[in-house]
């Protein structure tokens, strides 16, 4: 199928894409990879009347660190984050769970803004910005917003983000040598999207977790904090058992599963019991070094 008819503008700058995007608000699409919007406009599930492509904006893929902060810019490539070693040093997390993310053509294209935009439940990325406590950063004419991962996603394919917004970058807290993250999913095959995944930051203060953040990805309308489960980690070593079993049983009382698809509810739960032990035991075994990854 073809697309239907739209006008297409390419900014150059920042403030000219956030003017374009204010003008034409609800009847514009902002163009990153096209890896999910060039199929919705072929199929019609999206009819903007324009499309803003960002491509051609500078700083808007740029990765840095500025003290405690890792900052990805929205148009960031997911093959550019996953090959960083700044992100590799300071958000670790994050090239774990993009191994796991499409096939390699895609992950050459999409980037990071276009996933968080999208809100897919099954996506590897808005999990973990929420498991790293990351905030999201957007651009308007009226200048920036912070929105905390936690808050951002809203439901399926839905986030905070206003009609005259783009995603501009995320700011990740950049983890100190006594953080230990695990993640780990079950796809039907290598790069589909997961029936159910698991992401795990734990920080550790004299053997016994002292903070700890788990959030699941393919299981609910969107991610948020497992916060009765990370209760059942704390105030003990990593991957004591009675810990894992009482985990796992606040994930099964707390999980409120995607319905109505052709995996069924009790499957994906199941699913995510079974991996929240394997990545709990996972960054408990001995490693050379503090980090699980
Ligand atoms: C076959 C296939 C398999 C995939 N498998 C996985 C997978 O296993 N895991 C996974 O996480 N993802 C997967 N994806 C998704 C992919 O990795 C991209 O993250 C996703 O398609 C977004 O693509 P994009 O960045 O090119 O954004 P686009 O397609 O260009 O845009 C997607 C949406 O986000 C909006 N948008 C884009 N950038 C911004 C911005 N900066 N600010 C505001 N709005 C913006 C667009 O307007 C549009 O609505 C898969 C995609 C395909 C096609």
């Amino acid at each position: 199928m073809k697309p239907p008819r739209f006008d297409y503008l390419r900014p150059q700058t920042l403030a000219e894409a956030v003017e374009l995007l204010d003008r034409h608000g609800g009847d514009a699409a902002i163009l990153a990879g096209g890896q999910s919007l060039m199929p919705m406009l072929n199929l019609r599930v999206a009819q903007p009347a324009v499309l803003i492509d960002i491509n051609a904006v500078p700083e808007l893929d740029r990765i840095g660190r500025s003290g405690d902060r890792l900052s990805i810019g929205g148009r960031a490539r997911h093959n550019d984050v996953f090959r960083s070693a700044e992100v590799a040093q300071a958000a670790p997390l994050l090239t774990v769970a993009l191994e796991h993310v499409a096939h390699e053509a895609i992950r050459n294209r999409g980037t990071l803004g276009g996933s968080l935009a999208l809100a897919d439940p099954a996506a590897e990325l808005p999990a973990c910005m929420v498991c790293l406590d990351a905030e999201i950063v957007t651009a308007s004419v009226k200048g920036e917003r912070r929105i905390p991962a936690g808050a951002f996603f809203q439901g399926l394919y839905t986030t905070t983000l206003e009609p005259n917004e783009i995603l501009a970058r995320v700011d990740v807290p950049a983890a100190g040598t006594d953080w230990r993250f695990g993640f780990d999913e079950v796809a039907r095959r290598r790069g589909d999207f997961a029936m159910a995944g698991v992401a795990v930051a734990v920080r550790e203060e004299s053997k016994a977790v002292a903070e700890c953040r788990i959030s699941l990805l393919g299981v609910e309308m969107s991610p948020r904090r497992m916060e009765a489960v990370e209760m059942c980690l704390l105030d003990a070593p990593l991957g004591t058992a009675a810990n894992i079993v009482a985990a796992q049983s606040a994930l099964r009382d707390t999980l409120e599963p995607i319905e109505g698809s052709e995996i069924p509810p009790e499957y994906r739960i199941q699913i995510a019991h079974e991996l929240l032990a394997r990545v709990i035991r996972a960054m408990a075994a001995p490693v050379s070094g503090k980090r699980t990854h």
